[in-house]
């Protein structure tokens, strides 16, 4: 498995407006969009990881939270 994530591209919070290094990668998935295996990814900093993953909880939807290094040498 391989994260979809551009490795040579600075990862940015997906939070609106926020222009912060993503430290956090929330994977979530809708059931009514999405199949079961799919896994969208958000992307946040430290300061939006509990904003974004609770919004993504309340509705159900998250399904992971993962720390982003940004360090080509993870693997796995
Ligand atoms: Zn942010």
């Amino acid at each position: 498995m391989s994260a979809p994530l551009p490795a040579d591209e600075p990862l940015i919070c997906s939070s609106r407006g926020c222009r912060a290094p993503a430290q956090w990668a929330l994977r979530w998935n809708n059931p009514r969009l999405h199949d079961a295996d799919r896994r969208k990814t958000w992307l946040a900093c430290a300061d939006h990881r509990t904003s974004l993953g609770d919004f993504l909880d309340a509705r159900g939807f998250l399904r992971e939270v993962v720390p982003v290094t940004g360090s080509p040498t993870l693997e796995g």
